[in-house]
């Protein structure tokens, strides 16, 4: 009897090592080969990761493979390279990333298939329908060209690219330059332009270079919504532009993936998740937006950053890697100055036009002045009149969605909160409730005190409010407002009637100040500005800064002059001088000074229980053996907590943090190692692992 042949297997659990099993006779795997397996009494399918292997356990108990599964598509290899790199890197299992990448799917081949199919053709119908609506010569043509792709591809033939060509401007060009002159020399490319510069155009033009020689581009974008309008653009360079996102089903995700495999050249533009398509012949990643939080996964595991993946995937394709954006992360600048990035700036917008002015105004100065109406002040109305009547277009900027973020019982003062969360419920309307923000809990809302059965005051305003107050002071108006509780059906349709000037105003939260192209936008504006800035966070500024500085991008392009009008009860803030000259050397000083990263690196270890008093014990457990984990180290990390974040009670569990800071030098790698073993080795002895979670440069 020949001697049996072991393998191991990556499984979509938390696993430390990948688990050796035997092969049946006559049956033989590849690395990559799917598999179905038995692992502690369930059954999975895993990824065989290595084959012949001599196993390090009691062979006796090491069980059979169920069977191959031969409908499903191989790993490549390099995506088991880009999973190990990112558990590496991020301090979770190899499982966690695959189980990312190969969400369980239930239809077949076939459909996935027919589905694909049904996709293009639509796009057809969508594309006929635009060419016999375009006035002009020029569109029709380019929408005939994108036509006859699609035919191609609906009878089975190759994509090829049809460059309709980018010409850029010669700051542009000189950009362009300087990244290609960046990628010989094998370095990541910080694309720094302001707003309306032409960043995407020079995506466009790299991107349109890749793809003529033959290699493919993945394009990373924050968020979907933003990229509906990119679509089109994309589409003119590469017509078969393949979208991809987590809030597309396992489905579709799988459509796409496997459209990428079979294609020998292909263009995704997606978000995080995209990463983690079977990436092969990758010839450029951009990133776009780079600055963004959104690319960082907080839970569950991986807890990545899409732009320090993208460029791990990078060094594994073989890819060049450009992070674009108006106003960069001090991660990236950081890197830049060490020379890890080339910076290419672009300060001049492509149309010309001046940067939107700026004013402020102080809420508390007005408010004594009599000069506030409900959320605006009589300033701010007028400009919002003015920039009306002139044939403009107004965002109105307001950070908290809901009716009032929270209410309050005139007769005993008690603030109804969240049974399950440390948090005010907030008040929305349509239909009236209660709604806790972060676990979801809603109950009726009646208008009184549960315990007194006073009369609750709503506090504050929400989006909800100050759409209602719009309504109010412009009832002439078309107002529309876009938040978290607008439908994902309606989102792309607001977005698209006030793109073409269907709605006057629209209010928002976050979700306005992004990468928007509206013409007809003349004036942003921001009510409590505070809001923006309020979070105990050594970041809140930064981020602050970032989005004022995007939303304010928003207004006035294409050579129009824009403005931005902040309401601020503190109007001497120094975001706001920031705004006006900016300098991130400071930001970058004094995140050196107080040793915050980019000069370290942060992992903070996060602890959740039901049982508050078991919590507290065993984080000062867990922070003692780390303590003494380090202690046999050169550089032990600074080890801080456990302590209370802001937010202490989610969804019926109370939440303690501790936060490790590891000083940035060669030891770092060995460090975090330490650091992942004594958590490990924790949860397992304590048997606490599932109230443990890693974080790794949390945002
Ligand atoms: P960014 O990505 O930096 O915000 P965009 O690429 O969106 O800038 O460019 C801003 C505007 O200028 C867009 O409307 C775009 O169509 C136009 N534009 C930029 N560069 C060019 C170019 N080289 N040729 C034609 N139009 C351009
Ligand atoms: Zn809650």
């Amino acid at each position: 009897m020949p001697a049996p042949t072991y393998i191991q297997v990556i499984l979509p659990l938390r696993l430390e090592w990948e688990p050796y099993y035997r092969l049946p006779e006559g049956v033989q795997v590849d690395v990559g080969d799917r598999v179905r397996v038995l692992f502690a009494r369930k059954e999975y399918v895993g990824a065989v990761s290595a084959i012949d292997v001599q196993p390090r356990t009691d062979e006796n108990r090491i069980l059979p493979i169920l069977a191959v599964e031969e409908g499903l598509p191989k790993v490549l290899p390099e995506e088991i390279r880009f999973w190990r790199a990112v558990s590496d890197y991020y301090l979770c299992s190899i499982g966690e990333v695959y189980k990312a990448a190969y969400p369980a799917l239930k239809i077949g081949q076939e459909e996935v298939d027919a589905r694909i199919r049904e996709r293009l053709e639509t796009r057809l119908e969508r594309l006929k329908d635009k060419e016999s609506k375009a006035r002009r010569e020029d569109t029709r043509e380019r929408y005939r060209t994108e036509i006859e792709v699609v035919e191609a591809l609906l009878r089975g033939e190759k994509a090829t690219a049809v460059p309709t060509p980018v010409t850029l401007s010669p700051a542009q060009e000189t950009a362009a330059a300087a990244a290609r002159q960046a990628f010989a020399d094998g370095k990541t490319v910080l694309l720094h332009g302001v707003t309306g510069s032409g960043k995407t155009e020079i995506y466009l033009k790299l991107a349109q270079e890749t793809l003529g020689k033959g290699r493919s581009v993945l394009f990373l974008v924050p968020e979907i919504a933003l990229s509906r309008q990119l679509e089109d653009r994309i589409a003119a360079v590469f017509p078969d532009v393949q979208v991809f996102h987590s809030g597309v089903s396992a489905a579709r995700r799988s459509q796409v993936a496997s459209y990428v495999r079979k294609s020998g050249q292909y263009l995704v533009l997606g978000t995080r998740s995209a990463l983690f398509l079977p990436h092969h012949n990758l010839g450029l990643i951009i990133v776009d937006e780079e600055h963004d939080t959104s690319y960082k996964q907080d839970a569950p595991a991986p807890r990545y950053n899409a732009r320090e993946s993208a460029i791990m995937l990078g060094v594994i394709q073989d890819a060049h890697v450009v992070l674009g954006s108006a106003t960069p992360s001090l991660e990236s600048l950081y890197n830049a100055e060490i020379g890890r990035f080339i910076k290419v700036d672009l300060k001049e917008r492509f149309h010309s036009g001046e940067e939107a002015e700026i004013r402020i105004i102080d809420t508390v100065a007005e408010r004594r002045k009599r000069g506030m109406t409900g959320s605006f002040s009589r300033k701010l109305i007028h400009e919002i009149t003015d920039a009306l009547d002139a044939g403009g277009q107004v965002l109105v900027l307001r950070a908290r969605r809901s009716y009032a973020p929270s209410v309050q019982c005139t007769e005993c003062g008690q603030i109804p909160r969240c049974p399950h969360c440390h948090v005010p419920m907030s008040l929305h309307r349509n239909p009236d409730r209660l709604v806790c923000h972060y676990c979801g809990h809603t109950e009726p809302y009646t208008g009184r005190c549960p315990s007194c059965d006073g009369v609750l005051q709503p506090l504050g305003a929400g989006t909800q409010k100050v759409e209602e107050e719009l309504k109010t002071l412009f009832p002439d108006r078309r107002i529309a407002r876009l938040d978290g509780d607008t439908p994902d059906t309606e989102e792309a349709g607001i977005i698209r009637h006030f793109a073409e000037g269907d709605i006057d105003m629209l209010v928002g939260t976050q979700i306005i100040t992004k990468g928007f192209d509206f013409d007809g936008l003349s004036l942003v504006a921001v009510l409590q500005a505070d809001s923006l800035m309020g979070q105990q966070d050594f970041r809140a500024d930064e981020r602050a800064f970032q989005l004022l500085e995007q939303f304010r991008g928003r207004s006035g392009r294409r050579g129009k002059p824009g403005k931005i009008v902040i309401q601020t009860r503190e109007p001497e803030h120094p975001v706001y001088t920031r705004l006006n000259g900016t300098d991130d050397t400071d930001l970058l000083a004094e995140r050196k000074l107080f040793g915050y990263p980019p000069f370290t690196r942060l992992v903070h270890i996060s602890l959740k229980d039901s049982n508050e008093k078991r919590l507290d014990f065993l984080s000062k457990e867990l922070r003692n053996a780390l303590f003494a984990a380090f202690s046999a180290t050169d550089t032990p990390p600074a080890v801080v907590g456990p302590y209370a974040p802001a937010v202490d009670r989610i969804a019926g569990e109370s939440i303690r943090q501790i936060r490790v800071s590891f000083p940035r030098n060669k030891a770092l790698t060995s460090l975090k190692r330490t650091l992942s073993q004594a958590v490990t080795d924790f949860g397992k002895e304590r048997k606490y692992a599932a109230h443990l979670a890693v974080d790794v440069d949390p945002v």
